[in-house]
Formats: structure tokens, C-alpha cells, sequence
């Protein structure tokens, strides 16, 4: 098998805020094997929340004993494997289950989402994030999104309130809200939550700091509106402590660790009552398009990595309006560019 990799930079249209970060690019690590002829891609987007970076990736990716990657079949092998090099690693880990089911998906004529059981017209419609701004700029961001159905806005620094007037003084339509662990205390996070519940708000994700769920716990008990975790999602063996204080989990194969892992937390999910939500870090159509080919599978979809980059080397699933529309070419169906 011959296994390449190469680091390249996404760029944002929009300088992207969240509430412990503000960013312009994105570095990340694309990779392509090659065996039997057929060729696959995958794709790491490190993030720093999870002490990942570049170098993190390469080095990882240096461990790996290609022999034992010689089946890309042995999907179930190959996760065990991966595991065995170093725990965490997340996002070098699913850049290599990715390609891995790019390569099957190619070797069977069949794309992943018909591999996975699902129907692709049945993925729920993807939100479309806006990033913490002045109102202004929030204002201009809601126009651009206009023919989004429902969005998804980022808050957790003190200006909560006036980003999501600005967003209300331009539209009615349904929002889901991120804190990204902005909220500190579990009375500030009641306070802000209640007054989110005035304002046509689906869910909250991660209010709080992931190591405090028992403050989760408390919060859970006095709100109406679904708590959903995002950085709290670790592993597959934290789900049935996570149904103890949050209403669903945000899945992204980035912080996951690929698909496998994600197929299984989607049913340890399901067993433990809670919704699902399929997430993304800013990644290329690789990392979108093979999230895209579980997202029939899921109740909320927050697919719109690529929608936010000017540079996107692939051309993958397509995110029309929040619609997202998968092709049936094998396996991955992405294809770099040029
Ligand atoms: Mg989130």
C-alpha cells in the first residue's frame, strides 16, 4: 500500500469566533493510499481544543505500520490497531479510517452511505454556523445565509444577548445555539438558557465546561430546552454517563476518530435515549463528505465545514441551502480539484 500525506492550509471566508477561539485558517493534513489500483483520500483537522495539531498528525501518521493496514477490510482490526499506537489522536486516526472506507466503498462500486444501510434524500437539513461578531457583522452574516432553514449560532463571551438580537432582528427562523463551554457557572448558564427559551431556540450545545457535568445535571433539571454535548464526547464507553445530564451528543469523526467509531457511538447513543447530532470541525469535502455519507442516520445534521472555506482542494457532497446532497459515486465520492 503506498501512503501519502500532505499539510494544507483551508481558508475562511469569514474569520471564524467561538468562545475560547478566533480564527482566519485552518491547517490540516490530507492523505491518499493507493492499493490494487485504486485510489483513496482521507483527511485529519487537528484541533488544539483536543492537543492536536500538524506535527501531532505527522507524528502519529509516522507510527503507523502500514502491513497492517494491508486490508482495508479489516476495519474492526485496523480501529483496534490505531488505538494500540497512542490513545487520543483523534483526527490523525480518522483521516486513516476515512480513506480506509473510501478504498472499500471504491473496491465494492458502491458508495458509503448505501455501505452504511442508509437513503441519502433522508439526512436531515444541515445548519449553517455563525461565528461570534459584532451585530453588524452578524447581521450581514444572517443575510448571506438566508435560504438556510434553520441556523446555528455560536455564543459563550459576555456579548450572548446582542449576537443573537442582531440575528432576531433579521429573521424568525428556527436557531440552535453553541456556548462551545462559554458559560462558567451553572447559574449564569440557567439565566442565559431561560432567556434563549424566549427566542425560538432548538437546543443548547455544551454550556458548560465538559468536565462539569454534574453542574449539566443541575442545569438539566431546570430547563425545558435539550442540553446537547459536544466537547464533552469523548469515547464510545462515555455515553451512558453523558445520557445522566445531556438530551443528545454531537458526533464529528474529527474529534471522534473516524467513521467506525462514529456508526458505533450513533447506536450507543440510540440505547441510551438520546438524540444525535452530527457535527464538524472546518474541514475540507473530504472530512464533510464522509461525514455527509452517515448523515442519513442522524436527527440534526451541522454540516457546513466546507461552506465556509474559499480554498477547497475536493469537490464532494454538496451543501445546497443546508441540503445535503450526496452523489452516487463509490465509496467517498470526492475528487480533488485540478
Ligand atoms: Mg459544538
Amino acid at each position: 500500500m503506498k501512503f501519502d500525506y500532505w499539510r494544507y492550509d483551508l481558508k475562511l471566508k469569514h474569520t471564524f469566533t467561538i468562545s475560547r477561539s478566533s480564527r482566519d485558517v485552518v491547517p490540516v493534513v490530507l492523505i491518499k493510499i493507493e492499493k490494487d489500483g485504486i485510489t483513496a483520500y482521507g483527511e485529519a483537522s487537528p484541533n488544539a481544543r483536543y492537543n492536536e495539531n500538524q506535527d501531532s498528525v505527522e507524528a502519529f501518521f509516522k507510527k503507523v505500520d502500514l502491513d497492517k493496514l494491508s486490508d482495508p477490510f479489516k476495519l474492526e482490526y485496523i480501529d483496534d490497531y490505531l488505538d494500540s499506537i497512542a490513545s487520543h489522536n483523534a483526527s490523525a486516526k480518522a483521516a486513516i479510517d476515512i480513506a480506509m472506507h473510501d478504498w472499500i466503498g471504491k473496491k465494492l462500486g458502491i458508495p458509503l452511505y448505501k455501505f452504511f444501510g442508509g437513503e441519502k434524500e433522508k439526512a436531515p437539513v444541515s445548519t449553517f454556523t455563525i461565528g461570534i461578531d459584532t451585530p453588524d457583522v452578524i447581521i450581514e452574516k444572517v443575510k448571506e445565509a438566508a435560504d438556510y432553514p434553520v441556523l446555528k449560532i455560536k455564543v459563550g463571551l459576555p456579548n450572548d444577548e446582542e449576537i443573537i438580537k442582531a440575528v432576531r432582528s433579521v429573521t424568525k427562523k428556527p436557531l440552535r445555539v453553541d456556548a462551545n463551554e462559554g458559560w462558567k457557572s451553572k447559574e449564569e448558564a440557567l439565566e442565559r438558557i431561560n432567556w434563549l427559551a424566549t427566542q425560538n431556540v432548538e437546543f443548547i450545545e455544551q454550556p458548560m465546561p465538559a468536565s462539569q457535568i454534574d453542574d449539566v445535571r443541575w442545569l438539566r433539571e431546570r430547563v425545558k430546552m435539550p442540553i446537547v454535548a459536544d466537547e464533552a464526547v469523548g469515547s464510545l464507553y462515555d455515553m451512558s454517563v453523558l445520557a445522566t445530564a445531556y438530551d443528545g451528543i454531537n458526533i464529528k469523526l474529527q474529534k471522534n476518530g473516524g467513521l467506525l467509531k462514529a456508526r458505533k457511538m450513533i447506536y450507543a447513543a440510540r440505547a441510551n435515549k438520546m438524540k444525535i447530532m452530527l457535527g464538524c470541525m472546518i474541514e475540507s469535502s473530504v472530512g464533510i463528505t464522509a461525514a455527509a455519507q452517515i448523515s442519513p442516520l442522524v436527527d440534526w445534521n451541522d454540516l457546513d465545514g466546507n461552506v465556509l472555506i474559499s480554498n477547497d482542494p475536493f469537490k464532494g457532497a454538496l451543501n445546497e441551502d443546508g441540503k445535503i446532497v450526496l452523489n452516487d459515486e463509490p465509496g467517498l465520492g470526492a475528487k480533488p480539484l485540478g
